[in-house]
């Protein structure tokens, strides 16, 4: 395959500095001596300590090679699919860097913070715009905490129609967040099944949703980057019974633009800004998981509240339905300035962003699907799903596929998830991949299916090319050593 970078995979072997240089190497000059020698020089000057000799340029390459170590979206491609690992514009860093957002203190008075106010009163307005429902919250910091909020809204609702309801419909190809937010709230969870296109169907849902449920909760497009496209159908039958509809939106970048939430008929969502808007994640940084909901549960939304009034804008406590505060201030502010800024920025370009998502996935999906077992081949989302099937006779695991993807210099994708999916290989390329990037990407896979057949030890012993080889999975995880 074609050269890539100057580098072939991660080059993680970097000697200390002390194995480094070369003796009467130096790193600066000082100026010839023009005063006389101090008298007691000898005394006072010692051997010094025994510092490695460098030059400039051997200490420059060694720190800028130390910080290349974490792989990151703008290191290279990082098709974790789920995640959205998406390269997001600095302009947006920047906007949000200005003095004015970057120093407005949260105890600031309205009268003092207005362009603050608007920001989030507008940000709200654009999410309920690109989700078609009506009223939406920035407070929650991440998409757990979204579903966290949208489960208590469940609540809510039911509490104020005098309704006791104690289970929640949850389909099997789940984010592990849905079930345990709905636990945290204290809803039992009942799993359903999806068929064997991939998706849920209307007649499992029909024969488990019952007047005791308060609702489902459905990931759109599903983990599997599957659209569910009997969602409206399945929004009926829980209707019918009384109970509501959560979508996971943290999928949102397949489908912006494109699909209107409220006409699949459902009552709540959560975004994940830190996967769709702009803002980088992974690591633990701040996310922001704002939640889209009904007019009629508008009521409920956490306090404070953004309201525009005769020309101001300022935070209401007044609103006697609402389930509290989900955290302190008004959420994760730097988050909602990037959204707010990527999506002035992009415009009705949005919409393209979402096409080019599915357009890269599907493509993907066409070039891999002669070497790679596909178990739904059908159009697919913003992500497809790979098995591992077809080396399974050489040996070779999804596992040793994934590793040795970062000897060709790629981060991996997500394996083993969706868990209904054995051996599952979850690619998620995302729209800001260029064709050359995905062409590279889909000839170093190719490279390794070749290699499961021809030497599968190559793979069994991946990666070779970082500094640190193949860990122990589980030791690697509860264990780790982080001084080695
Ligand atoms: C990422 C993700 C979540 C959880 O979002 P966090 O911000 O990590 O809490 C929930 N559902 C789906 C489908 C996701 O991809």
């Amino acid at each position: 395959m074609k050269a890539m970078t100057g580098t072939r995979g991660l080059v993680l072997n970097e000697p200390f500095l002390w194995e480094q240089g070369a003796r009467g190497r130096t790193c600066f000059s000082m100026p010839r001596r023009d005063v006389a020698p101090c008298p007691l020089e000898d005394e006072l000057v010692d051997q010094g300590p025994d510092f490695p000799d460098l030059s400039e340029v051997d200490l420059v390459r060694h720190y800028t090679r130390l910080s290349t170590w974490n792989f990151g979206i703008d290191t290279g491609m990082y098709p974790l699919g789920s995640c959205t690992m998406k390269y997001n514009p600095k302009i947006n860093e920047k906007m949000a860097s200005l003095p004015g957002f970057a120093g407005a203190h949260p105890l600031l008075p309205a009268e003092l913070c207005q362009g603050v106010l608007k920001l989030m009163y507008d940000l709200e307005k654009y999410l309920a715009e690109i989700t078609g429902l009506s009223a939406v919250t920035l407070q929650p910091a991440a998409g757990a905490h979204g579903e966290l909020t949208g489960m208590l809204i469940f609540h809510a609702f039911f509490k104020a129609r005098n309704q006791r309801r104690s289970k929640i419909l949850i389909p099997d190809t789940a984010h592990g967040t849905n079930p345990a937010s709905a636990a945290l709230c204290g809803f039992k969870s009942i799993s359903v099944t999806s068929n064997e296109q991939g998706v849920l169907a209307p007649e499992d849902v029909a024969e488990l949703m019952d007047e005791e449920t308060a609702g489902i909760m459905i990931t759109n497009p599903n983990t599997l980057g599957l659209f569910e496209d009997n969602i409206k159908k399945i929004a009926g039958i829980v209707h019918a019974k009384g109970g509501l509809v959560y979508a996971d939106g943290a999928n949102m970048n397949a489908i912006m633009g494109i699909v209107d939430m409220s006409k699949s008929v459902v009552d709540v969502l959560h975004l994940n800004l830190h996967k769709t808007f702009a803002t980088p994640h992974g690591g633990g940084g701040p996310g922001s998981g704002p939640v889209c909901v009904t007019k009629n549960l508008e009521k409920f939304l956490p306090v404070p509240r953004v309201i525009h009034q005769d020309g101001d804008y300022t935070l209401t406590y007044d609103c006697p339905e609402s389930i509290g505060k989900l955290h302190a201030f008004y959420g994760n502010f730097g988050v909602q300035i990037k959204a707010y800024s990527y999506i002035l920025s992009m415009g009705a370009k949005l919409k393209k962003a979402s096409q080019l998502a599915v357009l890269n996935a599907n493509y993907i999906k066409e070039k891999l699907k002669s070497v790679f077992h596909l178990p739904y081949d059908r159009a697919c989302m913003h992500e497809c799903v790979f098995t591992d099937k077809f080396q399974k006779p050489y040996k070779v695991t999804t596992l040793d596929m994934a590793k040795r993807l970062m000897d060709y210099g790629f981060h991996p994708p997500t394996i083993y998830f969706p868990l209904v999916v054995q051996g599952a290989l979850m690619i998620e390329p995302t729209e800001t991949e260029s064709k050359t990037s995905i062409d590279l990407f889909i000839a170093a896979l190719k490279a390794i299916a070749k290699e499961a057949e021809e030497s599968p030890e190559l793979l069994h012993n991946a990666p070779c090319n970082p500094k640190m080889q193949r860990l122990d999975e589980t030791t690697a995880a509860r264990k780790p050593c982080l001084a080695g």
